[in-house]
């Protein structure tokens, strides 16, 4: 299964992304993760996307799309793979389409105003785990024991502008994904394991 899974910022993609990976042992690639190591390990890459990021806008398509199509030729996708956070422009997925062929694009949905909270709420761990203050009040992650932190562009004022670029650029990749055929939605707003279980379910029925 070649998966795409879309959603705005905050609509849970990455948790479910993590669990699906699991579930069907397929590498999950999230360009956000890849990023922000790079942001991390202070590459030239991540320099520049870190000028982008931290305004809540996105990094330019070909840095992006170069960068997913390297880590789509490793042999570890051949049998599937999982995108978490692309594409993200009518650009990227056409990129996208030229060198892999998508079997399903699962779209989380989810309200702005529960969007808003959520993010407010989170708390990373380097691991990749994360939390939300409603249901976890501790200052460490629950796998690692590492300090959580919030993501910077997490903080108000860039969430804003995350969400007008979600609506402008990536809200149109719902259309593209039903056209070619492959858009299957998902009720984000549901408990966590409930949204889980719908996407086994779309996964276990449209194989
Ligand atoms: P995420 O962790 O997916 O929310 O991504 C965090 C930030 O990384 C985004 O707000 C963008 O600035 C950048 N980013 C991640 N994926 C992409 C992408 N496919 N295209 C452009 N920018 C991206």
């Amino acid at each position: 299964m070649y998966l795409v899974f879309l959603g705005a910022p905050g609509a849970g993609k990455g948790t479910q992304a993590t669990r699906v990976c699991e579930k069907y042992n397929i590498p999950h690639i999230s360009t956000g993760d890849i990023l922000r190591a790079n942001i991390k390990q202070g590459t030239p890459l991540g320099v520049e996307a870190k000028k982008f990021i931290d305004k809540g806008l996105l990094v330019p398509d070909e840095v992006v799309i170069g960068l997913v199509k390297e880590r789509l030729g490793e042999e570890d996708c051949k049998k599937g793979f999982l995108l978490d956070g692309f594409p993200r422009t009518l650009e990227q997925a056409e990129a996208l389409g030229k060198f892999a062929k998508i079997t399903h694009a699962i779209n989380i949905q989810v309200d702005e105003d529960l969007v808003v909270k959520r993010i407010a709420g989170r708390r990373m761990c380097k691991c990749g785990e994360s939390y939300h203050i409603s249901w976890y009040d501790k200052d460490a992650c629950q796998k690692c024991g590492e300090k959580l932190y919030q993501r910077d562009d997490d903080k108000e004022e860039t969430v804003k502008s995350r969400l007008e670029v979600y609506k402008k650029q990536t809200a149109p990749l719902i259309e593209y994904y039903k056209q070619s055929g492959v858009l299957y939605d998902v009720d984000g707003a549901q408990e966590m394991n409930k949204v889980f279980e719908d996407i086994v379910r779309i996964l276990d029925d449209n194989d």
